[in-house]
């Protein structure tokens, strides 16, 4: 497919009347009505073949889907709420199959419609490497939204769902084997935590928030660094499927990311009302006033500081 053919198919696919879109698809800019009184939330995620994904182990429709929910997460840490809009840019190398351009709008349409988001621009470009940028906004009420920033000490500290299924797909495919479905299905295609993010930030629950992306230490490390405080974790506390709950007690084995979970930290004063959740919370720590400390399963001391994904190493 050329440029154009590819133009065709997104308005084909993406082309659908929607109210709120004064301008959709076809013009330089997408105008857009704001829900009255809500202020916008915005972030930008992309997804990088051979850097984020392979095709090796992931389908087209998989990529596609994983460069939306990995926005959605980013959204769902600050508690915004539909309706969601995309801004969708290619980058797409010559020779790129035409089944794995459908595939990928494909899968993006699946989750336009599971999550209420509305494609609503975008932009392609030839490129050597094939990458995926999206840029999407949601809404939050004013004072709501969540941050890195309102740790306090004595919080507890939360985390959904579980952690390490991403990681340890990624060695089984790197050991030369094929990962577990389970473990494959939460790599490529995570839940984003919209409903557990909307509630802690409209129930107040929350102090402090961010998706678990990068790896759960390191990120935990961005609410207590923009904080000014320290935390203390307990590795036993983490919520690992069996598999990993399994192995060895080793930091390497979480370092990767990719959970796309939501890390947050609670006022002890707030912690009942944890249960109107949607999805498991577990407690893995506790906010102190400065260090970053982990245990092992017999108390000790554990070195974390070689985990964590950095973007530029
Ligand atoms: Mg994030």
């Amino acid at each position: 497919m050329n440029e154009f053919s590819i133009i065709n198919l997104i308005r084909k696919k993406f082309g659908e009347k929607c109210e709120d879109i004064l301008f959709p698809i076809g013009d330089d800019c997408s105008v857009i009505k704001p829900p009255k009184g809500m202020l916008q939330v915005t972030t930008a995620d992309s997804l990088v073949d051979g850097n984020h994904f392979s095709s090796k182990y992931f389908t087209p429709k998989e990529i596609g889907r994983k460069a939306m929910r990995v926005n959605l997460s980013d959204l769902a840490s600050m508690g915004a709420e539909a309706p969601f809009y995309a801004w969708l840019t290619l980058a797409l190398p010559p020779g790129l199959k035409d089944e794995t351009i459908k595939g990928m709008l494909d899968g993006i349409k699946a989750d336009c419609l599971k999550y209420g988001v509305r494609l609503a621009g975008g932009n392609i470009t030839s490129s050597s490497e094939f990458s995926i940028h999206v840029t999407m906004t949601g809404w939050i009420k004013p004072r709501l939204a969540l941050s890195r920033k309102g740790a306090k000490v004595g919080d507890l500290i939360f985390v959904t769902g579980t952690i390490g299924p991403a990681t340890l797909a990624y060695r089984q495919f790197m050991a030369g084997g094929k990962p577990d479905d389970f473990l494959l299905k939460r790599w490529a295609n995570p839940t984003p935590r919209l409903e557990a993010g909307q509630l802690l930030s409209q129930h107040k629950i929350a102090g402090s928030c961010i998706d678990v992306s990068d790896g759960i230490f390191h990120d935990l490390r961005h609410i207590t660094g923009q904080s000014g405080v320290g935390a203390i974790l307990e590795w036993n506390r983490l919520p690992f499927p069996p598999k990993l709950r399994a192995l060895k007690p080793d930091p390497s084995m979480i370092g990767f990311g990719e959970d796309y979970e939501l890390l947050f930290t609670v006022p002890q004063r707030k912690l009942r009302k944890l249960s109107e959740l949607p999805c498991r919370v577990t407690r893995i720590g506790k906010i102190t006033p400065k260090g970053f400390v982990v245990l092992d399963r017999d108390g000790k001391e554990m070195d974390v500081s070689k985990t964590g994904y950095n973007h530029l190493a």
